[in-house]
């Protein structure tokens, strides 16, 4: 069954930390270096959208708040 929200991240804000990576059941989040060649600041990144649940632990996960789970339009 499809997530009914999915997280939101607001990149600019993401200090790379990982504990959302961490917290995230299906590993579908990982961090992605921001420069080329896998050089520069890493931020998260949903790497896997169709295998995320929603269940928005890499939300809670987050201290900055920089994840917001939003809604996804039923197909
Ligand atoms: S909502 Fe859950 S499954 Fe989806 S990325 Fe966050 S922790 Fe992972
Ligand atoms: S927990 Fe928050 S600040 Fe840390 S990597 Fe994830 S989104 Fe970025």
């Amino acid at each position: 069954m499809p997530a009914i929200a999915l997280p939101r991240i607001d990149a600019p804000r993401c200090t790379g930390c990982g504990r959302c990576v961490a917290a995230c059941p299906p590993r579908v989040m990982w961090l992605q270096a921001t420069g080329p060649n896998g050089w520069g600041p890493k931020q998260a990144e949903l790497h896997d959208a169709p295998g995320c649940t929603g269940c928005a632990r890499c939300a809670v996960a987050c201290p900055f708040g920089v994840i917001r789970m939003e809604r996804v339009a039923a197909s």
